[in-house]
């Protein structure tokens, strides 16, 4: 019983991890999920940093790897 559990679990994560992988309709690269921290200059002269998941592939991948 244990094993069925486990091996069910297995099954999950794995299609899991397949469906989060998309490929691009433009250039076909596998898209990839990535933290990218953007600067935003806030009113007083103080600077903000905001966390973004960006999604990256050929096309957009010279923009945010600067
Ligand atoms: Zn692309």
């Amino acid at each position: 019983m244990a094993k069925r559990v486990t091996k069910g679990f297995a099954d999950k994560t794995a299609k899991a991890l397949r469906d989060t992988k998309r490929h691009c309709a433009v250039c076909g690269e596998p898209i990839e999920m990535i933290k990218h921290v953007v600067t935003q200059q806030a009113g007083g002269g103080s600077i903000r940093f905001k966390e973004k998941m960006v999604a990256v592939c050929n096309c957009n991948r010279s923009e945010v790897y600067k």
